[in-house]
């Protein structure tokens, strides 16, 4: 990707469409960067602690760089759109709460009803096109304060991501880091073959 392209061109890039979902991430990702005073994340130096595993996430990892590999994006499957994001060198973080019904509305219903049709006619299909950028002025637009609360925080405690040794399952030979393996009357095996064959823990 691009380094100098603008974020939210980023975002869309990395997430594949353009989605209300989508926009509301940039924001977050735009508003965190502004009240930390951050650009994007190289090497860790930014975590975000996200809420939901929803379209907006994309933004925050394409835009902060806090992604699911580099292990700076840590997911509490809680269903809230809530993102906290901390720079580990100035020790801040911003807690980001959308506020609730701030992107509902009749364009957004409407929106989410034809999103939600396996098959759309050509009149539908541009009205679809039509609401999406309806959405898309009102949710680039909106003032921050009314589409989420905000406060400074406490930093998430979340260790870097450490690099773990994989020894080699005993039923299937594949590797697996240590600290996922069980020890079972088969040796040291993989959490797939802990699910998937009969083995006995009590050793
Ligand atoms: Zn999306
Ligand atoms: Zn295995």
């Amino acid at each position: 990707m691009c380094k100098n392209m603008p974020p939210l061109e980023l975002a869309i890039q990395f997430h594949g469409h353009v989605c209300p979902g989508l926009l509301f991430g940039v924001r977050v990702a735009e508003f965190a960067q502004h009240k930390l005073g951050v650009d994007v994340d190289k090497d860790e130096e930014l975590l975000a602690v996200v809420e939901n595993d929803s379209c907006a996430v994309d933004a925050v990892q394409s835009i902060l760089g806090c992604t699911f590999g580099k292990g700076n994006l840590i997911f509490r499957d809680y269903g809230k759109q809530v993102y906290t994001i901390a720079s580990r060198e100035s020790g801040r973080a911003v807690r980001i709460a959308q506020i609730f019904g701030s992107m509902d509305g009749p364009e957004f219903r409407r929106f989410s009803q034809l999103k939600s049709l396996t098959c759309l006619s050509p009149q539908e299909e541009n009205e679809l096109e039509e609401l999406l950028s309806v959405l898309f002025e009102l949710i680039m637009s909106k003032p921050v304060d009314e589409l989420f609360k905000w406060q400074e925080t406490e930093m998430p405690e979340v260790e870097k991501a450490t690099i773990m040794p994989s020894i080699e399952c005993q039923i299937c030979g594949e590797g697996v880091m240590q600290s996922r393996a069980s020890t079972t009357d088969r040796g040291l095996v993989c959490p797939t073959c802990r699910l998937e064959c009969e083995v006995d823990f009590n050793v």
